[in-house]
């Protein structure tokens, strides 16, 4: 089989290349898929894209046209597939379920850490010989209230893990897990009332027309006044212009985001040399506290492991006329 690999990362090649261990001719480009870049799968039976590619309604019916009977996801989140187009033209998708719901959680965790105790602040200062404590007060987590939107693989994770801080937790969910309740103590609430009572609000639902801007101008105003809000999730789950609003008036204590809903084609690139062009990026990154990393919450060694053997796992399925397990079938896309 003959795999086209989009938007491929120098830091991934090399574990694609160990799980691939020569059976597949892989062949990686830096391009992201789009409708333009599809005609690069002429030749190929395959391709594997990651979350900023766009498989859009006229980019899979391209791919079609140029004989791609798979997509292998190397993500969790699908929200860039049209899988109603894919499953009407019979293109088997496939995604990476569960790479390492530990690295994404945890990455979480130091956004909320850091931001909590300024510690990029504090680290500035050192590296000046400035041991000045001034506006460094952080919060005890212990005893606090943390709100867990999404509490699926990852969610499960963080509520563990906050559950270890000494914190109450609470989420929202529409299917509750009882082994959270029984092992975290975590009680299931509204979303109105998560906010209300949450003194921090993390993220973990996937992108979809349900969720798409959940975190709204309505839905903050709801919110306890200096919370701190965290999202690892999708961008685009949070109306970023509302929530720099919250930020502004205070509403919104301190932002951690691993995702900006207008990250595509701007993150996993170098833009160090562009004269920046995007307003809200501008004031998120002027905001002492704003902390922001560039969708890198998944970049351990056990969860690129796991993603490259899951990608190379779905691959071998489709080559043997099996199921992969990670059949991506449901119709749920943004138009
Ligand atoms: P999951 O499917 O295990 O959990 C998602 C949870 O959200 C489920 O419990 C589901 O019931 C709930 N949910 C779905 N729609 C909802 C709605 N409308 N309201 C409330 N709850 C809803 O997924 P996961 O593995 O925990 O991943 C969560 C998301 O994290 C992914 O979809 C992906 O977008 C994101 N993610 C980000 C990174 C990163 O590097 N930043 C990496 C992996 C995943």
């Amino acid at each position: 089989m003959k795999v086209l690999l989009y938007s491929a990362k120098d830091f991934e090649i090399p574990y694609l290349e160990k799980a691939n261990n020569n059976k597949y001719q892989l062949t990686f480009t830096k391009e992201a898929l789009s409708s333009q870049t599809a005609m690069m799968s002429v030749g190929y039976d395959a391709i594997s894209i990651f979350s900023a590619d766009e498989a859009c309604f006229l980019t899979i019916e391209k791919l079609k046209d140029f004989g791609i009977k798979y997509i292998t996801l190397r993500s969790v989140g699908y929200d860039n597939v049209n899988l109603r187009t894919a499953s009407r033209l019979k293109i088997r998708v496939a995604n990476v379920p569960a790479y390492s719901p530990y690295a994404i959680a945890e990455h979480s965790v130091a956004l909320l850490l850091a931001l909590n105790r300024k510690l990029i602040e504090s680290n500035l200062r050192v590296q000046h010989y400035n041991f000045n404590l001034d506006n460094l007060v952080g919060i005890d987590l212990n005893e606090k209230t943390v709100g867990i939107i999404g509490t699926g693989r990852i969610g499960s994770v963080m509520t563990k893990i906050m559950h270890g801080f000494g914190c109450n937790v609470i989420g929202y969910d529409i299917e509750e897990n009882n082994k959270l309740i029984d092992d975290y103590n975590l009680r299931y609430t509204t979303l109105k009332k998560l906010c209300e009572l949450s003194d921090i609000i993390s993220l973990h639902i996937p992108l979809n027309a349900e969720t798409h801007s959940l975190i709204n101008e309505n839905i903050i105003s709801e919110m306890k006044t200096g919370v701190i809000l965290i999202n690892t999730a999708r961008g685009a789950v949070i109306n970023t212009e509302d929530v720099i609003n919250g930020l502004k008036n205070g509403k919104i204590g301190a932002l951690g985001i691993d995702v900006y809903e207008n990250e595509k084609g701007l993150f996993f690139n170098d833009h160090s040399q562009d004269i920046p062009n995007d307003e809200m990026l501008m004031i998120l990154n002027a905001m002492p506290n704003v902390l922001m990393t560039g969708h890198h919450a998944f970049l351990t060694d056990e969860a690129l492991t796991n993603i490259a053997e899951t990608t190379i796992h779905n691959l071998d399925c489709w080559n043997s006329g099996l199921e992969t397990g990670n059949e991506l079938t449901e119709i749920i896309y943004l138009s």
